[in-house]
């Protein structure tokens, strides 16, 4: 009998394939501390993981892994140096969240440009005047600077598009060949003219702070900045500076350098920012998806038939 350890829950939908199966079996964890982990992976087969973070020691005692089966497509709570001295492959859930995180994105947007949470906050406590003070912004035929140009930014293009927005590309791996959009050949060209910055990109080493004070500094006056993609991309410090001094017409943050971000977050304090729990993928028809992808990676991957697409060091393979 294989054994798959489904750390912290998946989609009812989503067990339902392994207790479909009469070879494999599966233990959910959700006590997700090291020592607990270490005390059910010794006989695992193949583990499922959500936003824990997965100890190096786990990999090194899960002798039988054949896959790390991460629900989602950001990376940074994996081990991945250890993934790979170990052959194990780290699989991913491809595509299927890219439209609820795009449509997410759309939504911070358009919250930070037309003052949602302002004017939300100012209307319920009888001060309809606040029309006045404060002036929204119109999308049409703005300038929105993508960085990171993968399965999101590719559908936050899109939609933004359907807006009226003129599209800038920032990603040095990639080269879109849709014609309708302006690649930049570096990021500070693209932080210069952008009205809107969007960012969908992975945290690693070579992208934490991508976004600091010297890139603040260069940003339009009343530029709009968007994160959905992973905190510490954002120096938090540096951007709270920024918005002390009003530079900024908005901020639309879903993922933040700590998470759960503490209430007395110095960015929680400004009112053009709003925010929102690392939602951005989580609603009914993603969670049942990301959930069916994460199983049957693992199920692939017992089975010797692991999509190499979905796997981030298909060299292992
Ligand atoms: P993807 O792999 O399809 O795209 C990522 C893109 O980033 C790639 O095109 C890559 O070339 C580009 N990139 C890498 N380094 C870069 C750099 N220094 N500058 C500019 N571009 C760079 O991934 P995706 O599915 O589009 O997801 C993007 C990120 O969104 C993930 O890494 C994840 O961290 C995050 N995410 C967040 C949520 C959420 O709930 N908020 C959900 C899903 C994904």
């Amino acid at each position: 009998m294989y054994k798959i350890l489904v750390i912290e829950p998946l989609h009812p939908e989503a067990l339902q394939l392994i207790d479909a199966r009469n070879d494999v079996s599966y233990q959910l964890v959700t006590d997700v501390s090291e020592e607990n982990i270490l005390a059910h992976i010794e006989d695992a087969d193949a583990l499922t993981i959500r936003v824990s973070t997965l100890p190096v020691k786990a990999l090194q005692k899960g002798k039988k892994l054949k896959v790390v089966s991460r629900h989602g497509v950001g990376y940074d709570n994996i081990p991945l140096d250890e993934c790979n001295r170990l052959g194990i492959p780290l699989a991913l859930v491809g595509s299927v969240n890219s439209i609820a995180v795009s449509e997410q994105t759309i939504f911070l947007m358009m919250a930070a440009a037309k003052l949602g949470a302002i004017f939300n906050q100012g209307v319920k406590i009888g001060n309809f005047g606040i029309r006045s003070k404060y002036r929204p912004m119109e999308l049409n035929e703005k300038k929105l600077l993508i960085v990171g140009f993968g399965k999101i930014g590719r559908e936050v293009a899109k939609r933004a598009q359907a807006l009226g927005m003129d599209i800038l590309v920032y990603d040095p791996y990639q080269k879109p060949d849709e014609n309708d959009l302006k690649v930049l050949p570096s990021l500070e060209e693209g932080l210069e003219i952008a009205d809107v910055i969007t960012l969908h990109l992975p945290l690693t080493p070579e992208t934490k702070y991508l976004i600091g004070r010297k890139e603040l500094a260069i940003l339009k006056d009343k530029a709009i900045l968007v994160n959905t993609s992973r905190g510490g991309i954002i120096d938090e410090n540096a951007l709270h500076e920024t918005l002390c001094t009003g530079k900024l017409h908005g901020v639309g943050l879903d993922v933040f350098e700590e998470e759960p971000v503490h209430p007395d977050n110095p960015i929680l304090s400004h009112d053009r920012v709003i925010v929102s729990p690392h939602s951005s993928a989580l609603t009914d028809d993603t969670l049942k998806a990301m959930g069916m992808m994460t199983v049957q990676n693992a199920l692939n991957a017992i089975d010797g038939c692991l999509d190499p697409a979905l796997v981030v060091n298909p060299d292992v393979l």
